[in-house]
């Protein structure tokens, strides 16, 4: 196994571990801190020209940086993959006990009900909730408005909202480094060679993968040969990437930087990337100040919701995060000036509703988003970052749907709840919407378009394959825009093509 590591630079090793850390692992040693190009479409309200795209470069990949949510989502997700694939090992059924398999759920309570049979009790990765008092009345207000409360949301059939799992164990993060190989590490047949990054894959006269080229911690190129395979499991971006260094790629793209064609592949197309949108509300005054954090738990209490706009439907569109910031304006500053990050002048506006007051901090993603990118090379150089175009919202129908979600969700705010406590909407100053009635369908589509960060937390996916068709014959999609209630003044914004 080959894993790239830090860059030059002393390793923290405690900021892996401990989750009330996680907001300081963006944008740090251990991530390959690429960024979107300039789509021009979305992000006018972010600190940096394009969208921070977080990926672990550590052990572990991104689940060493990542936020800790276990969320598998639901059967509805897997269905359409056996769909896709026409294959029903992909349906939940044919998943389930691979689930089961991969976790040891250490949480009394759901392990004495029900729901235990849908967890495990002995595989890698550990898994804990922090229950918390301080969502309760939250979970109640979003059952007023018509929501289910779940106690446990990983079962594929329910949905609602709920207290989540965390890849938290004895307060150390559970990534895949510490789940899969830290038991395995005094193994004999097995070798990680980290700090390393593979350059590119070898091939035979036949075209068979035999092994790969790599440059080691001390700049050394060396070749490295496969017994049986090589199983290229570099992230998001960087498979495409070193597909595309090795051959494997568009013709075109290919042709174009004198790489020599091994596949002539769509690699790199069908990126779908998930966005989220941001939206807090403003809950009672208090003077409560904050106990110190246990470093090994999540910074805030917190809740997830699965929602569907039709009450009636079996499965949801939408997932919340939502963070109960009780006069913690620090955490929320973290949230929106590193993690994010916006503008000073948006954040600053959310900062301060979040002081002296309780805020609930909730980020929406649709599940399924319509708008696809895509990801390449520019340069032959192993150095070069891959350009990765998101292409956010270009499909008119995301706009609207996003619209749709926020209007479902503020809903809330007319809960008992909320009302008792004298509860708002945050509502930002965003100058490109201010001709807008707030509350109106157009305004929550320019607001969305405004406050949408990366939503990573899901993942995303590219077309990575190797396989010769039938890729070959599907059409993609490139980057057009969908209309724009953004007005483009602080910066001149290049589009893309
Ligand atoms: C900020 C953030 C928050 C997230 N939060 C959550 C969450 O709360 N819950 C959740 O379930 N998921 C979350 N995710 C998503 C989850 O972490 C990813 O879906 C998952 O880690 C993807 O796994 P992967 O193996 O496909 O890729 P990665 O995790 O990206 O792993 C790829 C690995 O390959 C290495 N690599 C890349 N190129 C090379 C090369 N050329 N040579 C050698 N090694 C190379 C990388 O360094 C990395 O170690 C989050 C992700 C991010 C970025």
């Amino acid at each position: 196994m080959i894993r790239a590591y830090r860059d030059k630079g002393k390793a923290h090793q405690w900021d892996i571990y401990l989750a009330s850390l996680f907001p300081l692992l963006t944008q740090s040693l251990i991530d390959w801190n690429f960024t979107t190009t300039n789509e021009g479409n979305t992000a006018q309200y972010h600190d940096i020209d394009g969208i921070n795209l977080p990926a672990g470069k550590v052990l572990g990949g991104s689940s060493s940086l990542h936020h800790f949510y276990h969320v598998r989502g639901v059967s509805n997700d897997y269905e359409s993959w056996a769909n896709a694939s026409q294959d029903e090992s992909w349906n939940w059924d044919g998943l389930l006990p691979y689930f089961i398999k991969s976790e040891t759920l250490e949480d009394p309570l759901i392990n004495s009900t029900e729901y235990g049979q849908y967890h495990g009790s002995d595989g890698p990765t550990k898994l804990t909730r922090e229950l918390n008092d301080a969502t309760l009345r939250y979970l109640q207000a979003f059952e007023e408005i018509g929501k289910n409360i779940e106690e446990d949301i990983n079962i594929g059939s329910s949905y609602g909202f709920s207290q989540p799992m965390f890849t938290i164990s004895n307060s150390i993060r559970q990534s895949s480094a510490e789940s899969y190989l830290s038991p395995i590490k005094e193994q004999s047949n097995f070798h990680v060679m980290k700090n390393t990054e593979v350059i590119k894959i070898l091939f035979d006269d036949d075209n068979n993968a035999i092994g790969v080229e790599a440059v080691t911690s001390s700049g050394e190129t060396i070749k490295l040969y496969a017994n049986n395979e090589v199983i290229v499991s570099a992230g998001t971006f960087n498979t495409p990437k070193l597909l595309m260094l090795s051959g494997i790629g568009p013709k075109d793209t290919l042709e174009s930087l004198d790489i020599d064609v091994i596949s002539d592949l769509p690699v790199g197309q069908n990126l779908q990337d998930h966005m989220a949108v941001v939206v807090a509300h403003q809950m009672e005054e208090t003077d409560a100040v904050a106990a110190a954090a246990d470093p090994g738990k999540f910074p805030v209490p917190t809740f997830v919701g699965y929602s569907a706009v039709d009450s009636t439907q079996t499965y949801p569109d939408y997932i919340s995060l939502n963070l109960i910031c009780k006069n913690i304006p620090s955490i929320v500053a973290q949230l929106c000036s590193v993690v994010i990050p916006l503008k000073k002048e948006v954040c600053e506006e959310i900062i301060t509703a979040a002081t002296e007051r309780e805020l609930l901090f909730s980020v929406l993603t649709k599940s399924r988003p319509w708008s696809v990118g895509n990801v390449s090379i520019n340069s032959t150089s192993y150095l070069a970052a891959p350009v990765i175009e998101t292409c956010y919202l270009t499909d008119e129908r995301d706009l609207e749907e996003n619209a749709a979600y926020l209007e479902d969700f503020v809903q809330v705010a007319k809960s008992s709840v909320f009302q008792g406590v004298g509860a708002t909407t945050v509502s930002v100053t965003l100058p490109s919407c201010a001709n807008l009635t707030v509350g109106s369908t157009d305004y929550w589509k320019c607001y969305a378009q405004s406050m949408m960060i990366r939503f990573a937390q899901l993942g995303s996916v590219t077309l990575c394959v190797v396989a010769p068709t039938p890729w070959k014959t599907l059409e993609f999609a490139t980057c057009t825009k969908s209309s724009r209630y953004l007005a483009f003044s602080s910066k001149s914004r290049s589009s893309v093509k």
